[in-house]
C-alpha cells in the first residue's frame, strides 16, 4: 500500500521523542527563508540548461581520457610492431614466442602506467572520472598489470628457450646472470605481494595502514623493474620507442610527484588550518571546524572530501578521508566525524582546539559539479548525512522541486538535524527523517527503510525522478538499495551519484 505523505515526514519508531536543537555551523551562515524573485518554473528551466551544458561538458572530458588511454596502450605497440617486431614474430615459433611475450609485457607496462596516473589525483581526471571511479579502474588495472607481467616472463623465457634448445628451467638459469633479469624477477615478486595484500579480505584484516605501506612497495618495484625495459634485448635502447616510453615516464613520475607530495604540502602551508572547535553533535559524533588562510583558494566545495592529518600527539601518524559537513565560511571549514574504529574514537576524543592540520585535497565529484538535471534528492545514511547536508547548502535548488532523506537507526544518532530543517524550510526542500533498523521484505530481501514503513517507495517519498539527480552516501549495502529503486524508477544511471564512505 502507498500512502500519501505530507512534505516533510519526519518518520520513526512510534514514540520517538524530538532532538534537542543543535549548534549550527557557523550560527551566522543559517538562512533566512528565500524570498522568491523568479518564478520557479523560469528558474527549473535555467538550470535544467545549465546542468545540461555542465554534462556535456563532462561527457566530452571522459571521452578524451578514454581515447588518452587507449593511446599509452596502441601506440608502444604499434612502435613495437613497425620497429621490426611483426617480422620477429613471424620468422619462427620461437620468434612467435618472444613476439607475444614483448607484446603482453608493453601491454603490462601501460596499464601500470594508466594505473599510476589513475592514483596520481590529477584533479582533471578526479573531476571527470570521480575519484572512487579512479581508484576502481586503478584496481581493476592492477590485477592486468600483474597477470600481463607474469606472462610477459613466461611466454619470452619460452621463446629463449625454444631458440636455445633448453628446457624452462636451465634457460631461465641463464637467463639470470643476464643484465637486469634478476631486479625484473624480483620487481614481479615484489608486485606479487602487493596484488595479493589489495584482496579484499586480507585487506581488512591487515588494517588500513599496514596495507598502506605494503601498496608503497608498488613504487620500488617500479623503479626495479624500469632498467630493464631499456636494457634488456635493446629494444628501447634507441629510436621512437626509446623516447616515447622516456617521456611517458618521466610524465608519470612528475605527475605523482606533484599532486601526491608537492600540491598537498604547499596547500597545507599555504592554509595554515588549525582546529577552531570539537563539539559533540551526538554522543558518537564530533563536529571538527578548522580555520586557516584564503580557504576560497583551496576549491573545497560542498560535497568534497579531504584526507585530514591532525598534528597532535597520538594523531598525528595516521590520516583520513573526510568529507565536508557545510559549505565553506569565510575561511573556516567543518568535518563531522563518526566513531568507527579505533583512529575516530581517539580523534573525537582527545582532539583539541588549536591543533594545526594538514590536508590532502579537495577530492570527488559528490558534488554540485557532478549535476545534470534541475531536480535533486539526497539521501544519507548514518554518517553520510555530512556530505548531505553541506550539498544542501551549496547546490541549486528549485523550491518543490528537491528532497532530502535522512536514515538512521534511531533519533539519537541523526547529526546536524537542527540545521538540515533550517536549510529545507529556508530553501523549499521536503525533509524525510527516516529512523529505525533496516527491515525485511516479505520475499525475505533487506529494505533501506525502516521496519515500520516497509510499504513506501522511494518515489513517494520525492517524486518522479526522470528530472532529478539522485546522491546517495552511506554504506554499500543501503547505498546500493537506493540506487536500484531509483534505476527501476526511471532515473537515468548518469543522474546518480554514490559515495561510500570506503575503498
Ligand atoms: C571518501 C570518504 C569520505 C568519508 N567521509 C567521512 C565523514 O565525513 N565522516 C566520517 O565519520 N567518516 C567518513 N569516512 C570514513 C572514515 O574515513 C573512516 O571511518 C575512518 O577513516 C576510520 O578510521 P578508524 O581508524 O577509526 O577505523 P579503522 O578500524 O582503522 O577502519 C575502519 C574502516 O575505515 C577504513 N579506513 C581507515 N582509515 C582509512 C583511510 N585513511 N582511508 C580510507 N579508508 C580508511 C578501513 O579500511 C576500514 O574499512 C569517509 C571515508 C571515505 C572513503
Amino acid at each position: 500500500m502507498t500512502s500519501t505523505l505530507p512534505p516533510g515526514t519526519v518518520a520513526g519508531p512510534a514514540g520517538a521523542s524530538a532532538p534537542a536543537p543543535m549548534p549550527a555551523f557557523p550560527a551566522a551562515a543559517l538562512p533566512a527563508p528565500a524570498q522568491p524573485t523568479t518564478a520557479p518554473s523560469r528558474v527549473r528551466e535555467q538550470l535544467a540548461a545549465r546542468y545540461a551544458a555542465q554534462h556535456r561538458r563532462r561527457t566530452w572530458a571522459a571521452d578524451t581520457l578514454q581515447v588518452l588511454a587507449w593511446m599509452v596502450v596502441v601506440l608502444p605497440i604499434g612502435l613495437r610492431l613497425h620497429d621490426g617486431g611483426w617480422s620477429a614474430l613471424t620468422a619462427s615459433a620461437a620468434g612467435l614466442m618472444r613476439g607475444v611475450g614483448i607484446l603482453t609485457g608493453l601491454v603490462a607496462t601501460s596499464a601500470m602506467v594508466l594505473m599510476l596516473w589513475l592514483a596520481a589525483r590529477v584533479p582533471f581526471i578526479d573531476r571527470t572520472l570521480g575519484h572512487d571511479r579512479a581508484l576502481a579502474l586503478h584496481k581493476a588495472l592492477g590485477q592486468w598489470t600483474f597477470g600481463g607481467l607474469v606472462l610477459h616472463g613466461v611466454y619470452l623465457v619460452t621463446g629463449y628457450a625454444m631458440a636455445d634448445q633448453l628446457s624452462w628451467s636451465a634457460e631461465f638459469a641463464t637467463l639470470w646472470g643476464v643484465g637486469d633479469f634478476v631486479l625484473a624477477v624480483v620487481a614481479t615478486g615484489l608486485l606479487a605481494v602487493v596484488a595479493v595484500t589489495s584482496v579484499a579480505a586480507a585487506r581488512r584484516r591487515l588494517g588500513h595502514e599496514v596495507w598502506q605501506g605494503i601498496h608503497l612497495v608498488t613504487y620500488a618495484a617500479i623503479l626495479l623493474a624500469l632498467p630493464h625495459q631499456f636494457s634488456l634485448g635493446g629494444l628501447f635502447a634507441e629510436g621512437p620507442a626509446h623516447w616515447f616510453w622516456l617521456a611517458l615516464w618521466g610524465a608519470t613520475f612528475f605527475v605523482l610527484l606533484t599532486h601526491r607530495v608537492l600540491v598537498p604540502l604547499f596547500a597545507s602551508a599555504e592554509h595554515r588550518l588549525r582546529v577552531s572547535a570539537v563539539t559533540w553533535e551526538t554522543p558518537d559524533t564530533v563536529a571538527i571546524e578548522m580555520t586557516g588562510r584564503r580557504i576560497a583558494q583551496l576549491g573545497i566545495r560542498p560535497g568534497h572530501f579531504a584526507h585530514f592529518r591532525f598534528l597532535q600527539g597520538g594523531l598525528w601518524w595516521h590520516q583520513h578521508p573526510f568529507s565536508l559537513s557545510a559549505a565553506p565560511h569565510k575561511d573556516t571549514i567543518r568535518i563531522t566525524v563518526r566513531m568507527l574504529g579505533e583512529g575516530t574514537r581517539r580523534l573525537a576524543s582527545t582532539l583539541r582546539p588549536g591543533t594545526p592540520v594538514l590536508i590532502e585535497g579537495p577530492y570527488g565529484v559528490f558534488t554540485d559539479a557532478a549535476r545534470t538535471a534541475p531536480d535533486v534528492v539526497l539521501v544519507g545514511f548514518g554518517i553520510g548525512v555530512a556530505p548531505i547536508r553541506a550539498l544542501l547548502e551549496g547546490t541549486d535548488v528549485v523550491p518543490g522541486h528537491a528532497t532530502v532523506i535522512v536514515r538512521a537507526s534511531s533519533e539519537v544518532e541523526v547529526a546536524h538535524r537542527a540545521e538540515l530543517e533550517a536549510w529545507c524550510r529556508a530553501r523549499g526542500v521536503r525533509l524525510h527523517v527516516l529512523t529505525g533498523h533496516r527491515g525485511v521484505l516479505a520475499d525475505g530481501s533487506a529494505s533501506w527503510l525502516p521496519a515500520s514503513h516497509l510499504h513506501w517507495r522511494l518515489t513517494d517519498l520525492t517524486g518522479p525522478l526522470t528530472e532529478a539527480d539522485v546522491y546517495v552516501c552511506g554504506p554499500a549495502g543501503a547505498t546500493e538499495l537506493v540506487a536500484d529503486e531509483a534505476l527501476a524508477a526511471g532515473l537515468p544511471p548518469e543522474r546518480l551519484h554514490r559515495e561510500e564512505f570506503a575503498w
